[in-house]
């Protein structure tokens, strides 16, 4: 046994002693022997970059199956292997998850766009089945992106975009941050060089000052919470440079003007603690008017929970602090991929709700195959996964999360099918306002319905959410006004 594929089995049953590592180790000798003629343009052996996509997933302890497929990914891709040897060597479950990873033949595409559309959708709808998909393509993703550097100035900008408006964006969506994080800056690094690593400068000074503000908030905090027996760790948090950078875009102002809060987080036991810890944060230290924000009681859509609340340090500074245990932190660094965790012999046996969590993934997926067009199928999935999101309120005070720039129409579609469908006019805070109104946060939408009423044409080029675009595109063929 070589000693990258003894690591790989020893990591693995650290965390699941009692799985045989069996097809494991025949997945490692099959796949190494498969691409044992290719090379990557690094000129390493191509299997390096298998084994590569196998270790991040044994990070994140995720089941047999998926080390495995993780090994596999590429062979039916780039060598003669077919589905069926696949499955007969591996069993359908294994060929399924590579076959989820594996894009089209390029060749059928008239464009590299439309086969790129192609390809996410092929992608998506695997991941729909089986989220596992999405795991591997990812960990895929993070080792081409750290060996970008051996290929072509044009494909690295065309990768490394595709990564900062597609694959980071849905990690941030699935929650998981660190990956989310660690392909932002490489992609940043290779699309505006420049900018990177003049940022990376400036933050590196202005961090010299900012962690003297911050270890002497932590020394103070500490001697707080020392008097209690709650147990806790504090983390400083650095905000990642590819976020200034965007805040810095969105803002249009220069690194020296974005005010950027100084950050810590305290992890703790238990949901209790986690509340007790905030009282005493509040009594020792002057919070914001209207910072707190519970995300325990209300989890985010891609599971996140903590407690949130900014306070004013005895020196003046504005420090931004989350409160959280142990297992929601790993549910914010590792998203999805933390409830498909190898526990007890069963994955994701430590969330019995994680299937209904899911349920907006698939949901969204399925409208997005809708839109038969590929254009219009990866314009909806960037504007989807936007991450500047919009929250808008009913007239019963439910929220709804859209993406910045979405109408009335489209607050119409999220709340009901047939609210969208029969929509005439919309009342924003009380006031009637046209149906291209642009929502902003806090807004309460009341939609006025009228029986009978139909879609317009116009509407198409007013949404911008993948669902209320499907639906209308849906009637509107059906009616025979569009193709
Ligand atoms: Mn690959």
């Amino acid at each position: 046994m070589t000693m990258e594929l003894q690591q790989l089995v020893d990591t693995f049953k650290s965390y699941a002693p009692h799985v045989d590592t069996e097809p494991l180790v025949r997945a490692y000798r099959f796949a190494e022997k498969a691409h044992e003629h290719q090379a990557r343009a690094s000129g390493e052996h191509y299997f390096v970059h298998c084994n590569a996509v196998a270790e991040t997933l044994v990070k994140f302890k995720l089941d047999l199956p998926t080390i495995c497929a993780a090994l596999l990914h590429d062979v039916l891709e780039d060598t003669p292997v077919s589905r069926d040897e696949l499955k007969k060597e591996f069993g359908e479950e294994v060929a399924r998850l590579v076959d989820g990873v594996t894009k089209l033949d390029t060749l059928q595409f008239s464009s590299h766009d439309v086969a790129q559309a192609e390809n996410w959708r092929k992608m998506l709808l695997a991941t729909a089945q089986d989220i596992r998909v999405i795991l591997i393509k990812m960990a895929d993703r993070l080792h081409n992106m750290s060996t970008l550097n051996f290929l072509e100035r044009d494909r690295q900008e065309r990768i490394a975009h595709e990564t900062l408006s597609l694959y980071a964006p849905l990690a941030h969506r699935l929650g998981m941050f660190q990956l989310k994080s660690m392909l932002e800056d490489m992609g940043f690094q290779y699309l505006h060089p420049e900018e990177h690593q003049d940022l990376a400068k400036k933050v590196q000074e202005l961090n010299q000052s900012r962690d003297v503000a911050l270890n002497a908030f932590k020394v103070t905090l500490e001697t707080q919470l020392e008097k209690l027996n709650i147990p806790h760790r504090i983390l400083v948090r650095t905000k990642s440079l590819y976020s200034i950078f965007q805040k810095m875009e969105r803002q249009n102002k220069p690194f020296e003007e974005i005010q950027d809060a100084l950050g810590v987080r305290i992890i703790t036991d238990t949901i209790a603690n986690c509340y007790a810890l905030v009282g005493i944060v509040h009594t020792a230290f002057k919070p914001v008017a209207g910072s707190f924000t519970d995300y325990i009681s209300v989890p985010k859509m891609n599971l996140y929970q903590s407690l949130h609340t900014t306070v004013v340090s005895p020196h003046g500074d504005v420090i931004e602090i989350q409160i959280r245990t142990e297992e929601m932190h790993r549910t914010a660094e590792y998203g999805i991929a933390a409830h498909w965790r190898y526990k007890s012999g069963v994955p994701g046996a430590n969330d019995p709700h994680l299937e209904e969590k899911l349920n907006w993934l698939r949901q969204w997926i399925e409208w997005l195959q809708d839109l038969k067009s590929p254009r219009e199928f990866l314009e909806s999935l960037k504007t989807d996964l936007e991450l500047h999101q919009v929250f808008v309120f009913t007239p019963g005070g439910e929220v709804k999360a859209l993406p910045a720039g979405a109408t009335p129409i489209d607050f119409a579609f999220s709340v009901h099918t047939d609210i969208g469908m029969s929509c005439v006019g919309a009342k924003v805070n009380n006031k009637m306002v046209r149906l291209d109104y642009v929502l902003k946060s806090g807004d309460i939408c009341e939609i006025q319905t009228k029986k009978g009423s139909v879609p317009k044409k116009d509407w198409l080029s007013i949404v911008k959410t993948a669902r209320a675009r499907s639906k209308i595109r849906h009637y509107l063929r059906e009616q025979g006004i569009v193709a």
